[in-house]
């Protein structure tokens, strides 16, 4: 299983780059292409994303050993 160079969160082959870093990318494109916002509005919003990813990765992270749990668990022994 191969770890992101910048992050260090594992992550599948099969999904190509890094998740946690395309989140936080993707974040930063949307805080970028706000710029109208209220910026009370907009600190909300950014908290609101912090917290989603602040949650995210960690479920992401537990989701992935599950799948190690899970393919190690149905390989024969
Ligand atoms: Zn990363």
């Amino acid at each position: 299983m191969p770890f992101c160079k910048v992050c260090g969160t594992p992550y599948l082959k099969t999904d190509g780059a890094c998740p946690t870093c395309n989140a936080l990318s993707l974040l930063r494109q949307q805080s970028r292409q706000e710029p109208g916002m209220a910026p009370e509005k907009l600190s909300r919003e950014r908290k609101k994303s912090w917290l989603g990813l602040a949650l995210g990765i960690p479920l992401f992270i537990i989701f992935i050993y599950a799948m190690l749990h899970i393919m190690s668990a149905l390989k024969p022994a």
